[in-house]
């Protein structure tokens, strides 16, 4: 199978880009602990034995925070489906350096959840950056860009793309682990969920936790629906599957006055400039 041949599939099929429908031991200070007013340290969730990110000096807010969106980091194929969802690494690079530029620092969904709860967990102006279904290219290139930052993603994880042609594979998800990345679940095989009966649907959705946790030892707290996908049922699985939160494809910045099982997204389209990514970042934060 060539090794696109995943991504096609997945972008034809399963509708990764579809339209919206409704945290080691190692002591690699994770990107978010990066801070203007304080220095950063690494942490040990003694529980799962990974590295989390804790801020000296951070901030608790109920300020909104952009989350980025992004797919495949690559340039599209001649004639891909959705080539909008291929944003090669030149530009997410011109991206991340103009975000770090004006004065963001890149952080993790839990620690968003986290400074919303009232902990010091915030850097002044936090954005993340979260990527869809799990390409490998993801860890490849997202994760050497980030890095330069010391900055972490968000990878959200479409469990059947792990190890595939085209997939990201373990070893590159335990490096993104240990420089802080935060390993979210899109499912275990990216299906509409609001299609699904009752123990299916619990079988992707508290399936795909269990399965990373497993695999990787970390928590797993935020659910991303697949093609954006959900209703009311499919909310519900999420929690009872013991998520804190759920990220959508709706527009905008999320923000603690929103359901925080259907947190908005900005999604990033191929050929945006850093200045267009970055105006809208600062119009959704309300810079
Ligand atoms: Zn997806």
């Amino acid at each position: 199978m060539p090794r696109l041949a995943l991504v096609l599939l997945c972008l034809a099929f399963a509708g990764c880009g579809g339209a919206s429908g409704g945290g080691g031991t190692t002591a690699t200070a994770p990107a978010g602990a990066q801070v203007a007013n304080g220095p950063a340290r690494a942490s040990t969730n003694r529980d799962l034995g990974v590295a989390t990110p804790e801020i000296e000096h951070g901030r608790a807010s109920r300020a909104p925070v952009p989350i980025l969106m992004y797919h495949v980091i690559a340039p599209a194929p001649p004639g891909a489906k959705y080539g909008g969802l291929w944003v090669p690494p030149a530009e997410l690079k011109e991206q991340v350096d103009a975000l770090a530029g004006a004065g963001y620092t890149a952080v993790t969904l839990d620690q968003v959840l986290d400074g919303w709860a009232g902990k010091p967990a915030l850097p002044r102006h936090p954005v993340v950056l979260s990527f869809d279904d799990g390409y490998l290219s993801q860890g490849k290139d997202a994760g050497a860009i980030l890095a330069a930052h010391r900055w972490p993603g968000v990878l959200n994880l479409a469990w059947h793309n792990l190890g595939v042609p085209g997939g990201i594979t373990k070893s590159r998800i335990r490096t993104m682990v240990r420089s802080g990345w935060e390993i979210d679940a899109h499912s275990l095989t990216h299906p509409d969920l609001t299609t699904l009966g009752a123990a299916q649907l619990r079988t992707e959705v508290a399936g795909s936790r269990r399965a990373i946790q497993d695999a990787f030892g970390v928590p797993v707290d935020a659910f991303c629906y697949p093609a954006g996908k959900y209703d009311a049922t499919v909310e519900a699985a999420v929690k009872a599957a013991g998520y804190r939160a759920a990220t959508t494809e709706l527009d905008g910045a999320a923000a603690p006055s929103q359901d925080p099982y259907a947190l908005h997204r900005i999604r990033v389209n191929a050929g945006e400039s850093a200045a267009a990514v970055l105006a809208r970042v600062q119009a959704a934060a309300g810079r």
